[in-house]
């Protein structure tokens, strides 16, 4: 057991005159409470806390934080009380050892169900003060490496609940060292076949490559020192875990996992790394695909280096990772390389406030003053987060604010894209629902969803942000071009030119443009008229007056002609739009007005403003209704009524309405004079017959003196 002067002695390797009193304090007040207490192995009980500081102190951390995990387990297992831990070591400390009590009892609790909780008000823990995980992280190794002498589904449940959420905690935090070795000693336990036979191949491969690996490492090193290129190479060890996870992610046998050697290079200047690189590059193959600058763009969590395959000496792959000293500190510090695929997460999903904590606990590591520092984690960083849970069980961390549509964006983009509701802890609720710490989010999808561009400013995460302002603009790209593609057929029919898209391919060169899909969505956008394609093809075609779109014959004449463009509804494959007042119905003949950049307003060929936009030169497109019998849409139209004024005339409008399934959905009333009330109704109706037998009843009744449709 470590003694008492030890203990101070490491602190004060790392802190300039450490508070020894508190530390001695500590270290007496927890071995005298802990007494004869012996942990299940025979060892004296207060051997556990003291294991758990010295954990601590390897990451320099500060005499308080020491303190309390040299009293950690009192209050729990002991006679101590908070308000005794109070008088004699302060509030604060109090504070942290009551609050890593509270988590020790969630231990205990080993429903599935109660994870949730038990992980909310872990969090709520931390978020008061980030010194109560990384007790609580230590305090966990620390059962881990002694927890064989348990009962096995003890030992079991425990391990699971390590891998589910200690680990990856460590790893958000960026604590990798610790992370590994939770997740290995978990691994034993939940799955110890594998566990076996995993550490028996690298052991087996370990011995058999011990000189080979030597060897490589050795001609690197050469190599690198004859380029004058200061550097230490050193074999890196394959942690079991990550490899049977690769095994089964990529459903291969250990002999399958090509990359089992694996080196670090590092060298003084970042500058070196990048001739490491090439002189490496020159002596070997290196595998295509596997090349990866971390240095110019580094990963979100600050890992920088530059990563590389080679086939090396004796034809063996070796993964190679080049950094500098300092690059190397801030991943040990808790940033390996694969850390965001190993969280099923990518890159953008990690929130800042995880990185500002890694900073954080490595700047606390070389600092003067690790209180000073300490000060400043007091978790900021957890105040602004959220963690919620998927059906599995997966930890998902986002932003406050974050909604169930964050949360689907986190998981996977498609998972996002393809969102159209949810279920927060077995209930369904609006997506738009703030998310709380421990919610279980499932998301409900389909394959036909779209993700509504209004959801853009209903997230908070900005991987969410982009990926619908992506999905929104493909899909608007696709409706222009499927309009453009439609315009580019009318054009050519119009001129009596055979046309097919494998012509167009071959103008495309001519047309200085990439693809037939750029053509037609520019054709579709207005920014590229459908003549100039017809050009590109016929070179010598002059498109006659007549067929200038400007001079469109006059509307709703020669209705069956096949070059008008279908329109199916409301919810439309074509960037178009209906007036929301008075518009056109299923029945009415339409025009179309191409507003560059805008799509196509509809209107009914009686429209007024038709005259206008042709006097103005737009283009009027010509429209026919497809309207889908199996999925029929309401459209809104408007309607004016005269009527005399007496009581009840407006419910007897209503209720004509009503019968004949008309839907009100505004309506407006003004006294002409004594006897009169004119109204204007919005109604929405499944098309023109049913506005017109809605109007003739109207027409019908005595006390109503006058009906009209109106159009914009
Ligand atoms: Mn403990």
């Amino acid at each position: 057991m470590m003694r008492q002067y030890e203990l101070v002695e490491r602190v004060a390797s790392y802190i300039d005159e450490p508070d020894e009193n508190l530390l001695n304090k500590a270290y007496v007040y927890a071995m005298q409470k802990h007494g004869e207490q012996k942990r299940a192995d025979g060892d004296p009980y207060f051997s556990h806390p003291l294991e758990v500081a010295a954990i601590l102190t390897d990451l320099h951390l500060d005499e308080e934080t020491i303190a309390v995990a040299l009293l950690h387990d009192t209050i729990e297992d002991t006679d101590a009380t908070r308000r005794e831990i109070d008088e004699i070591f302060g509030a604060k400390i109090g504070h942290l050892v009551e609050g890593l009590t509270k988590i020790k009892r969630l231990d205990l609790v080993s429903q599935k169900a109660k994870q949730a909780e038990n992980l909310r008000r872990l969090l709520l823990a931390i978020s008061d003060d980030i010194r109560v995980l990384l007790v609580k992280l230590s305090d966990r190794l620390h059962n881990m490496r002694t927890l064989g002498v348990m009962r096995p589904e003890k030992c079991e449940r425990i391990a699971t609940e390590t891998m589910e959420i200690y680990a990856p905690l460590a790893g958000r935090i960026g604590m990798q060292d610790l992370r590994d070795e939770l997740e290995e000693l978990s691994f034993k336990y939940i799955n110890p076949e594998a566990y076996k036979a995993v550490m028996g191949h690298l052991a087996d491969i370990g011995e058999k490559n011990e000189e080979l690996t030597f060897q490589i490492a050795e001609i690197i090193g050469n190599k690198l020192k004859s380029a004058n290129i200061n550097a230490r190479v050193s074999s890196r060890r394959k942690k079991p875990y990550s490899v049977f996870r690769k095994m089964e992610s990529k459903g291969v046998t250990f002999e399958q996992l090509s990359d089992l050697y694996a080196f670090r290079i590092v060298v003084d200047e970042v500058e070196d790394c990048y001739r490491a690189l090439g002189l490496v590059h020159t002596e070997w193959k290196m595998v295509p695909g596997r090349f990866k600058d971390y240095i110019s763009v580094p990963k979100q969590n600050q890992y920088q280096s530059l990563h590389t395959t080679i086939v090396g000496p004796a034809n063996q792959r070796a993964e190679l990772q080049i950094r500098t000293e300092t690059m190397h500190r801030i991943a040990e510090f808790g940033i390996a390389a694969h850390s965001n695929y190993k969280d099923g997460t990518d890159d953008q999903n990690e929130s800042t406030a995880y990185t500002s904590l890694r900073s954080t606990i490595a700047q606390l590591a070389e600092s003067d003053s690790p209180e000073e520092f300490m000060e400043h984690t007091k978790l900021e960083l957890f105040l602004d987060q959220v963690f919620c849970f998927t059906p599995k069980g997966r930890i998902i961390a986002l932003p406050k604010g974050a909604t169930p549509v964050d949360f689907a964006y986190a998981v996977h983009t498609d998972i996002g894209n393809s969102c159209i509701g949810c279920k927060l802890n077995g209930k369904i609720m609006p997506v738009i629902t703030e998310l709380q710490n421990g919610d279980e989010v499932e998301i409900i999808r389909s394959s036909k969803q779209m993700p509504p561009a209004a959801w853009e400013s209903v997230v908070v995460t900005g991987k969410a942000r982009s990926s619908i302002r992506k999905a929104t603009r493909q899909a608007v790209r696709k409706q222009y071009s499927t309009l453009g593609a439609r315009m580019i057929e009318r054009a050519f029919a119009r001129a009596e030119k055979q046309y097919d898209q494998d012509m167009l391919v071959a103008s495309l060169p001519r047309l200085a443009r990439k693809s037939i899909m750029d053509v037609q969505a520019e054709v579709g956008r207005g920014e590229m008229s459908a003549n100039d394609v017809i050009k590109a093809i016929y070179t010598d075609y002059e498109p006659d007056e007549t067929t200038k779109p400007k001079r469109s014959k006059p509307v709703g004449t020669d209705e069956e002609k096949p070059s008008r463009i279908p329109i199916r509804g409301i919810k439309s494959e074509l960037p178009i739009s209906f007036s929301k007042e008075g518009g056109a119905v299923p029945g009415d003949k339409i025009v179309g007005i191409l507003v560059p950049g805008e799509g196509i307003t509809i209107y009914p060929s009686q429209s007024r403003l038709l005259e206008k936009y042709r006097d103005d030169g737009a283009e009027l497109i010509d429209l026919r209704w497809d309207i889908d019998e199996e999925h029929p849409e309401r459209f809104p139209a408007r309607i004016r009524l005269l009527v005399g004024n007496k009581p009840g005339t407006l419910a007897m409008v209503a209720e004509v309405i009503a019968r004949n399934d008309g839907n009100i959905q505004n309506l407006n009333m003004k006294v002409l004079v004594d006897e009169f009330v004119e109204m204007e109704i919005d109604i929405d109706v499944w098309g023109l017959p049913h506005l017109t037998r809605i109007i003739e009843e109207l027409k019908s009744k005595p006390v109503i003196s006058k009906v009209s449709r109106i159009t914009q």
